[in-house]
């Protein structure tokens, strides 16, 4: 067993008449004519217990794509009793063993699982084909491979003197406990990785997912079910998220927190981690990825079809609903009127609505609650005398919920939508003077608590490197005339830190290591 380092998986084009494509649409068809029952999976027997709450794609509300039950106390108590119960043997086997279920299962995913995974994370999620393919498909399998290429390199670390006589040694245990979960709905693939990770390292997992994500999950189980995950490796609840943290946060066995969502959550449940230290077995990893309020900064040097490009497709694919989104961008007097130009000109050809046809570019936001919230920045800008709205701006619940790219231009370097993270298809514009590019670094840095993503675009070598080091603490992902978003497992690591979270790069050894912990054997002999 020796794995080299893995490509990624090729995302698929979905040209008309591909057979990517033609299988594909018989999966929405077939999820499309069906109501599924969305079971969550205690200790593998498929659970269906509980409020009964149905679920729609969000661009097409009146239809039902299945019911989930919301789950109760007894429910958390379950899925941890059979971690705890599945922990022994699952640890016990030899790493190869575990490394091969998630291998089979990214060989299933590109393979006979594909078209599935797509249509429910298309349709659960309001993706379309393409983005799913890149998140469902082609990132999932990568963080699977690359996990365990990952691993394997870190189980082979044995940087150790061991002087005559004596044989020092490192044993890379699992945590001891278990592990909870918390997804997000943005990412098919980051649902997915936070518990496969640490599962993968030898630890069993409780698992609650966002409740607008549970359509593609339950695809994820049955993928792992298909791979051979043991039963109660990975438990998938659906119980309401504080019943779950009261739960799980007093429990002696809790081990570590694997979690991505809102920087307000992450922070709430470190407090309650906090307010139980004293009652754990070992102190709990907590790795989380939270906001963004990710930029764009171009220099007047910069060339203006790069960051036109970069602002449409890093502010509006995946309908901004991403941690990486750019949402705020600082472009040179100079070079604004090419790039409005360039930016209205694409935004124009853009197409919005449902996942089925395979032209639309945008789709709905995930649900009513992002709708109106998102709704209202915008009209907190039209009310706003610094702000101009200079495409999009209008929206529609009646049946999705479809809100258009939206472009905001602002005389106010500080105002609310440069500084909140939004989570959805706005972005905001501040224009500034072509000389006053250190005083725009230096806005860049202060004027977000978040430091995820963030692009810088010019051609002058020395302002590409001064840019750098001004910037060095605002984005844990920092890219030079590219988009702020779509880092690649195993190309570019992805975290943050500030308050987007503990930067533990998801996809990487820096990951892995948090869901270890290594004994330290010295033996004379
Ligand atoms: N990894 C994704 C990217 O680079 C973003 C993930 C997220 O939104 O959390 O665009």
């Amino acid at each position: 067993f020796n794995i080299s380092i893995p490509n990624n998986e090729p995302v698929l084009a979905y040209a008309p008449g591909s057979p990517e494509r033609e299988s594909l649409q018989q999966a929405l068809q077939e999820a499309k004519a069906e109501v599924r029952e969305l079971p969550a999976f205690i200790n593998g027997e498929r659970v269906l217990e509980g409020e009964k709450v149905s679920v729609h794609p969000p661009h097409e509300r009146n239809h039902t794509l299945g019911h989930f039950y919301r789950g109760t106390d007894e429910h958390v108590h379950r899925a941890i009793d059979a971690a705890l119960a599945a922990k022994p043997a699952w640890e016990a086997l030899p790493w190869q063993q575990r490394a091969a279920v998630f291998l089979r299962a990214a060989d299933l995913l590109a393979g006979p699982f594909r078209a599935r995974m797509n249509a429910a994370t298309m349709l659960g999620q309001s993706k379309n084909a393409y983005q799913s393919e890149i998140d469902a498909v082609a990132e999932l399998c990568d963080f699977f491979r690359f996990n365990v290429y990952f691993l394997q390199e870190i189980y082979r670390e044995q940087p150790l003197h061991s002087p005559d006589g004596t044989w020092n040694r490192l044993e890379y245990r699992a945590l001891e406990g278990f592990v909870l979960a918390i997804t997000p709905f943005n990412f098919t693939s980051i649902a997915a990785n936070l518990p496969a990770a640490p599962a993968l390292c030898g630890n069993t997992v409780v698992w609650k997912p966002a409740e607008t994500q549970i359509y593609s999950a339950v695809v994820i189980m049955e993928l792992f079910e298909a791979a051979g995950l043991p039963k109660g490796v990975i438990n998938l609840i659906y119980t309401d998220g504080p019943q779950v943290g009261d739960i799980v946060f007093e429990h002696r066995d809790f081990a570590g927190l694997h979690f991505t969502g809102s920087t307000k959550v992450f922070q709430q449940l470190w407090k309650e981690i906090g307010n139980n230290i004293g009652n754990y077995r070992s102190y709990p990893r907590i790795v989380g990825e939270t906001g963004g309020k990710d930029f764009v900064v171009a220099h007047p040097s910069a060339r203006a079809e790069e960051v036109a490009v970069a602002l449409l497709r890093g502010a509006f694919e995946f309908q901004g609903q991403k941690c990486s989104a750019a949402s705020r961008a600082y472009l040179p007097a100079s070079l604004w009127p090419d790039i409005k130009d360039r930016l209205l000109q694409d935004l124009d050809t853009v197409k919005m609505g449902g996942v089925e046809d395979f032209g639309n570019f945008v789709n709905a936001v995930i649900d009513e609650r992002a709708f109106d919230r998102i709704a209202g920045y915008i009209d907190g800008a039209r009310k706003d005398e610094h702000v101009e709205i200079i495409a999009g701006g209008d929206y529609d619940k009646s049946e999705g919920y479809f809100i258009p790219p939206t472009v905001l231009l602002t005389t106010d370097p500080r105002s609310t939508t440069m500084e909140e993270e939004i989570f959805g298809p706005v972005l905001t514009i501040y224009v500034y003077e072509d000389d006053k590019w250190e005083e725009t670094l230096k806005l860049v840095d202060t004027t977000s608590p978040y430091a995820l993503t963030g692009a810088v675009f010019a051609t002058e070598r020395g302002v590409i490197e001064s840019a750098s080091r001004s910037l060095r603490n605002a984005a844990g992902n920092f890219y030079i005339n590219d988009k702020p978003t779509g880092a690649v497992v195993g190309q570019q690591p992805f975290g943050g830190a500030r308050a987007s979270g503990t930067n533990d790069k998801a996809g990487s050894a820096l990951n892995l290591h948090r869901w270890i912990s290594p004994r330290l054997i010295k033996e004379n002999f």
